[in-house]
């Protein structure tokens, strides 16, 4: 018999909650359930690589909503069980477990998995992921007995951690495979400043830089050889080298999609009544005319609020500009837009101040802003996207020039 749901999430994150919130707040009144594979109830990821690895917020003040929150507006959360099978045709999923669920609609709302390191010794003992609650416990625990850490990915994650190590003065080594780091998400000029922040603070950054094994003793990393045959001594290694979308029970159920699952403007996937939002979903828009997976939890915080909206008859703007944050140090970034296929960057303000701009045009108008420390740029950044605002370099250079 399988368990019927007039919506049925699966995915306890941001994305899924947030559909669950919204779906309640738009006064839907049919039965929600939330299948997520971790034992929590959902809670905020972004501190893992941040405060909670540093030690500055405990998991409870994690929570997206205390306990009570979803018993009150009846949202069944299912916790502790993955889904493995889809039967788009019965309408039903199936867990690992055996349990059938039926739904009216569906929501993907599974993220991403981080990508291991396809290398031997890439599963020793003391080579961590930082994803999930477990991984960021795990990877604590084994913290004080650590001295020299290496780091594999010098994308958020990367960075994010070795800001909170040389915190606690361990020694950082970061290891970048492209010439910059950052290179999947921004311009040059952030990645050069980035890369002299990190340096500065003590951690030795090497770009084009690629790891031939991890190597160990009982079970237990203990050293990282580099494709140059270095050796580096590694008491403990932590890799950020990516995600890959969570989407093989939905592509088996013939959803799609290449790099995630390809959904229209609605979320909606090729499948009748499943969507799919956040990290897994890949979707055409006017800030990128390729269907693209945006990483990020404003992402699938938006892509929620569209599918409630879809599911309770109610209309929204479905193209706001994504936008995302990044703190290591005392260096507050915000972007907004997307800066990919850029033809002209420009730095407005000094790097040397810690407080700047960088603004990404393509022919003439403003595609996407990267602000250190600098929020009203950002705050203002956001229509000039949303807008695509046509200027010249010379305009968005001058800082006693407000932004257009
Ligand atoms: P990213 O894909 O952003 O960066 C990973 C980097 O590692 C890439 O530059 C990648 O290069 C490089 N890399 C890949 N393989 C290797 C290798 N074998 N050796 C060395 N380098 C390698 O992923 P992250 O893991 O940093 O982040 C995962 C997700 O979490 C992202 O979506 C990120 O945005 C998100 N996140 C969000 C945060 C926030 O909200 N502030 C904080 C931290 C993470 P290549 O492109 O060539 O594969």
């Amino acid at each position: 018999m399988a368990r019927f749901h007039d919506v049925l999430i699966v995915g306890g994150g941001h994305g899924g909650a947030q559909t669950a919130i919204a779906l309640r707040q738009n006064g839907f009144a049919g039965s929600i359930a939330i299948i997520g594979d971790e034992p929590e109830p959902p809670y905020e990821r972004p501190p893992l690589s941040k405060e909670y690895l540093a030690g500055d917020k405990t998991f409870e003040r994690l929570h997206l909503r205390p306990e009570a929150f979803w018993r009150d507006r009846a949202i069944d959360l299912v916790l502790g069980a993955r889904v493995d099978f889809l039967d788009p045709t019965l309408k039903q999923v199936v867990t690992t477990g055996g349990e059938r669920f039926g739904y009216g609609a569906l929501v993907w709302a599974t993220g991403g998995r981080p990508r291991r390191l396809d290398c031997e010794g890439g599963d020793l003992a003391g080579v961590h992921a930082i994803r999930t609650r477990a991984d960021v416990d795990l990877l604590r625990s084994e913290l004080p007995a650590a001295r020299r850490v290496v780091i594999i990915g010098g994308g958020y994650i990367g960075l994010e951690a070795a800001a909170v190590l040389r915190k606690f003065d361990k020694s950082v080594t970061l290891i970048e495979a492209q010439h910059r780091l950052l290179a999947r998400v921004a311009g040059p000029t952030l990645s050069r400043f980035y890369e002299a922040e990190h340096r500065d603070r003590g951690v030795d950054v090497r770009l084009a830089s690629t790891v031939s094994r991890l190597v160990g003793a009982e079970g237990r990393v203990n050293g990282v050889v580099l494709a140059s045959g270095e050796r580096l001594a590694a008491d403990l290694v932590i890799v950020g080298i990516g995600v890959a979308p969570a989407v093989e029970v939905l592509r088996q159920a013939g959803a799609l999609g290449t790099n995630g699952v390809l959904v229209d403007d609605r979320c909606r996937t090729s499948l009748a009544d499943v969507f799919a939002i956040g990290d897994c979903a890949a979707r055409k828009s006017r800030f990128s005319p390729t269907a693209v997976r945006i990483e990020s939890v404003p992402n699938a915080n938006e892509q929620a609020l569209t599918v409630a909206c879809e599911l309770t008859g109610r209309e929204r703007d479905h193209d706001a500009p994504p936008w995302f944050w990044s703190n290591q140090f005392d260096l507050r970034l915000l972007t907004v837009g997307l800066s990919d296929g850029f033809d002209v960057e420009v730095v407005r303000g000094d790097p040397a101040t810690k407080s700047f701009s960088v603004v990404y045009l393509r022919e003439g108008r403003i595609i996407a802003l990267d602000c250190v420390n600098a929020a009203k740029d950002f705050a203002r950044g956001k229509s000039l996207v949303a807008n695509g605002v046509l200027t010249t370099p010379g305009l968005i250079a001058d800082v006693n020039i407000p932004l257009p």
